[in-house]
């Protein structure tokens, strides 16, 4: 017993996809039927009180029945949500729970239908129908336990009432074919569940099937790209290997110029192969990281030193900024960080023709030793259109093709640093300005390996000055003797070939076996293995040379060298402890660097001249220009003091004003005075203006110099000539550019970016910033009072009628923002003095919910008396910490006029 109730309500991890498969696989509908349980439960409870006439003789019997109904299904209910609330572990006693209050119920009905008719002489079916109803809710997911159930009960009840009527003779014909009837519409009804289920479940096997072999497609795709990576590589190795053995010969130019080109086209093809792997290894999901200690100034240098001389053969500055305070060594995948960042930098140089290509590289400390490495490519090139952006990650997809079609490429490098992106778990996002130059920014989370920072870090520029006509080794070692083991006899005879001018002492064989006789014999300093050899392996080859008995190189080094890349067998040389690990097609290079790093330093010679290598100008500015995480910015409209936005680092975005005589920047080329005085002559029309999507842009891009991300706060959408339309459009250019509307304007909106500012700079998310904003526009109050609505008239804003009215009658209206648009609020009348006494009193109504921190007085042609006499009120009825009086940006005073001031704060 104890077994069995272990069994039903003790949590288990068995298998709760079968459950939940019986279940029809989704609990929502699971709520549904207990829900519309309880309500029929309910709706018969009620009856029974309200109107228990229609139960005729038997009311009181009904209304204890569907009370005790009533408790049993809410019992039911509670029981089952708790038990789904954690179906993965107790899926068993949701299961049980179901049947057994649907046995219970039934059982229960059936008796006591028994036994009242015994004791009444009087049958009554309706509470048994009404169980009926619930039960298959009950245990409407599994039909057949419904079938097994309704049968017997149904089929008792009809026996039951036919002993009433012959036996008793309490019970009439037409009685017993209403519940005929009724408990054969039960049945039907189980038949047909049992049928759609059975359909249901059919449907389902069939999509597993499928599921399945679509599964085993994907193998049979991923094995073919594999085998044929592999068999493509073999060729290309020996292509290679033997064209850079011409590049050395003494040969004329027009050969060499051939063999640059067939080696360029060689890498082409090769990175062809890795791409259609990459991509195969995604679709099929085996795409795997190797995730190993790294040391991230050597990471960062390889791809410097490998990708400056292709910028410097297209005339770019390529600018390295890599912050001091990075992690020396990290955990992950190095060799996919560097795919993804020299494809990135790859493209930036690729699509730029002239200007700059930069690098810099930062990180975000996190909690638990986790840094956000944050990598960022600019580029002054071709742009991206904000339309194409949405597609650049897209597999197979070039954008703008019509400019890109003399660029080489296949689209499929961003679609694939992408997807590596997600995979590592971190986030790419592109910033670019059509024609002006694109900026990726790249975040990855990395675990810190140990602490110590990089630092002034010393990047080698030497890597990868591949283009030497005169080739000298970089060492010489004749003492040394070194197996090389393939199968393949060209790529044996490229391996001596490339260490040729080393002078080492090169012995080939074509099998496992014929290696393991020779190192029996001949101690080898080092020995390169295929991996794939037939009869023997070369992971088998290596276990041997290391356990043969007598054998001359049990310690010598064994590097694997293979043109089998990926992470699963590069995995599988780690576990072996094979000593290296090269890919082919290998270059000379890549050979002689790992020769060097295994042989006895005695028996070496160092010849070649590393000072021969070109000493190219890389302008190197080690991280001393720290990037903000978030900048915010806002418009000139927002009417905030210029030392105010220096002092939180708010970026401006001009508005402008129209006249007569052209269109100047708000603040910058028009002041507000300026303003008043020409519009005082009334056929002088001033025109407000928002910032067009190119301005909007450019600004941007600008702000995207100095921050990672910017968040820009925009006057309301709903006022005229709102900036909030083109900040968006031009916003589709960057990821990172996220632009809020404020619903409010002046000063009002310029709170909201202060606080915003206050946040990004306590290193809040930008995500987090937005969501508090989206708070703090309800606390903003933004209104105005003016000398009359000519202004607003004049601008088409109210109508001249109304205008009038207030004037004639001397009331000086409150411009009140309410959801972002403005309105006319109260008028207060009297002299002006009063006007404004009585407006900052009841601005200021209720000083205890107001935020005490800033008040911003925003005027418009006041003079200095009338300030100071406005500070004096204000202070009379409250003090705040700081109170900036700001003469409102032009764009804002022409659609107000002189002799206007608004009181504006936050509420608490
Ligand atoms: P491709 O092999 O065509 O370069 P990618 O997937 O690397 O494929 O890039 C996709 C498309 O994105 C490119 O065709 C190009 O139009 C655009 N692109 C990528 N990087 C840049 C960049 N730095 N500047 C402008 N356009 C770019």
């Amino acid at each position: 017993m104890k077994d069995v109730l272990q069994f039903i309500f003790v949590p288990t991890k068995n298998d709760p996809e079968a459950v939940k498969k019986s279940y029809y696989g989704s609990w929502k509908s699971t709520f549904f039927v207990m829900i519309v349980s309880l309500i029929i439960s309910v709706i018969f409870m009620v009856l029974s009180f309200v109107n228990p006439s229609i139960f005729g003789l038997t009311q009181h019997y009904h209304q204890y029945c569907y009370m005790a109904l009533f408790l049993i299904v809410l019992v039911w209910c509670l029981g089952s949500s708790y038990a789904i609330r954690d179906y993965k572990t107790r899926y068993r006693s949701f299961y049980f729970i179901n049947t057994a209050t649907a046995m219970l119920l039934f059982v229960w009905v059936f008796v006591f239908t028994i036994l009242s008719t015994l004791t009444r002489q009087n049958v009554d079916t309706t509470l048994f129908m009404t169980v009926s109803l619930i039960v298959p809710l009950c245990i409407y997911f599994n039909p057949l336990n419904y079938l097994l159930t309704v049968i017997p009960v149904n089929a008792g009840m009809v026996f039951f009432l036919r002993y009433t009527t012959y036996t008793m003779g309490i019970t009439n014909y037409g009685e017993i074919w209403n519940f005929t009837i009724f408990a054969l519409f039960q049945i039907c009804m189980g038949i047909i569940m049992l049928f759609t289920k059975y359909r249901l479940n059919r449907e389902l096997t069939r999509a597993d099937q499928q599921r399945r072999e679509i599964e085993k497609l994907n193998k049979a795709q991923n094995s073919f790209f594999s085998n044929m990576s592999h068999e493509i590589r073999t060729p290309i190795n020996t292509i290679i290997g033997l064209n850079e053995m011409i590049l050395r010969e003494d040969v004329s130019e027009e050969v060499v110029e051939d063999a640059i080109n067939i080696k360029a086209a060689g890498k082409l093809l090769l990175n062809l192969i890795n791409d259609i792997l990459d991509m195969s290894k995604f679709q099929s999901g085996r795409m795997q990281l190797l995730i190993e200690p790294y040391r991230t100034g050597d990471m960062l240098s390889d791809i410097v030193g490998m990708l400056w001389i292709r910028a410097k053969d297209k005339k770019l500055d390529f600018n390295v900024d890599v912050s001091p305070e990075i992690p020396a060594e990290l955990v992950g995948d190095e060799v996919r960080i560097k795919q993804i960042l020299i494809n990135v930098i790859n493209n930036a140089i690729k699509y730029t023709s002239e200007g700059s290509v930069s690098l810099n590289v930062q990180c975000e400390m996190k909690e638990d030793k986790i840094c956000n490495m944050i990598y960022m490519i600019s580029d002054t090139g071709i742009g991206i259109k904000s339309e194409d952006i949405p597609y650049l990650f897209s597999a197979f997809k070039r954008v703008d093709e019509n400019v890109n079609k003399h660029i080489e490429g296949t689209g499929l490098g961003l679609s694939i640093v992408k997807q590596l992106v997600d995979l590592m778990g971190g986030k790419i996002t592109v910033n670019s300005v059509y024609k002006k130059g694109s900026t990726f920014i790249i975040e990855i989370p990395q675990r810190v390996e140990r602490e110590g920072q990089v630092g002034q870090y010393d990047f080698e520029k030497s890597h990868g000055a591949a283009k030497r006509k005169d080739y000298v080794p970089k060492f010489e070692a004749p003492e040394a003797r070194i197996l090389v083991v393939d199968d393949n006899e060209a790529n044996l005879m490229v391996v001596s070939k490339l260490l040729r001018s080393t002078k080492v002492h090169v012995d080939t064989v074509i099998s496992g076996a014929e290696a393991l006789r020779r190192t029996l014999n001949v101690r080898y300093d080092v020995i390169f293995m295929d991996h794939l050899m037939p009869e023997m392996d070369g992971v088998e080859c290596r276990r041997r040379i290391k356990e043969q008995t007598g054998g001359r190189c049990r310690d010598s080094a064994i590097v694997i060298l293979t043109a089998n890349a990926d992470e699963e067998n590069r995995a599988l040389y780690a576990r072996e402890n094979f000593d290296g690990y090269l890919s082919k097609p290998v270059s000379g290079e890549e050979l002689e660097n790992e020769l060097y790093s295994l042989l006895p330093k005695e028996i070496v010679k160092i010849t070649g001249n590393r000072s021969e290598i070109a000493e190219e100008s890389i302008s190197w500015m080690n991280g001393n220009k720290k990037r903000k995480s978030v900048v915010i910015t806002t418009e000139s409209v927002a009417d905030l003091p210029p030392e105010v936005a220096a002092k939180y680092h708010i970026g401006l975005l001009p508005h402008k004003v129209r006249t007569e005589e052209g269109i100047f920047k708000d603040g910058k080329e028009i002041e507000t005075l300026g303003v008043l005085k020409y519009m005082e002559d009334p056929t002088n029309n001033v025109l407000p203006m928002g910032p067009t999507v190119r301005e909007a842009e450019d600004f941007f891009a600008k702000q995207m110099e100095t921050a990672n991300n910017v968040i820009h706060i925009s006057i309301s959408s709903l006022v005229e000539n709102s900036g909030y339309a083109p900040a968006l459009e031009a916003a589709k250019s960057f990821d990172n550019v996220f632009v809020i509307d404020s619903a409010h304007l002046s000063s009002g909106q310029g709170l909201i970016a202060i606080e915003a500012a206050r946040m990004a700079e306590l290193g809040m998310p930008p995500e987090q910033i937005i969501e508090k904003i989206e708070v703090l526009k309800k606390k903003v109050k933004t209104s105005f009072i003016v000398d009359n609505l000519d202004f607003l008239a004049r601008a088409g804003q109210v109508g001249n009628g109304v205008a009038n009215v207030v004037k004639s009658l001397m009331g000086r209206p409150v411009l009140v923002l309410r959801k972002g648009k403005m309105g006319v609020g109260m008028t207060h009348f009297g002299s002006r003095e009063n006007a404004w006494k009585n407006y900052i009193n009841s601005a200021l109504a209720v000083p205890a919910a107001i935020d005490t921190r800033i008040l911003f007085v925003t005027y418009v042609g006041l003079t200095k008396r009338d300030t100071e006499w406005i500070r004096e009120q204000i202070e009379k009825k409250m003090t705040f910490d700081e109170i900036y009086f700001k003469q409102a940006s032009p764009a804002i005073a022409v659609n107000c006029g002189a002799g206007t001031f608004g009181l504006l704060y936050m509420e608490k």
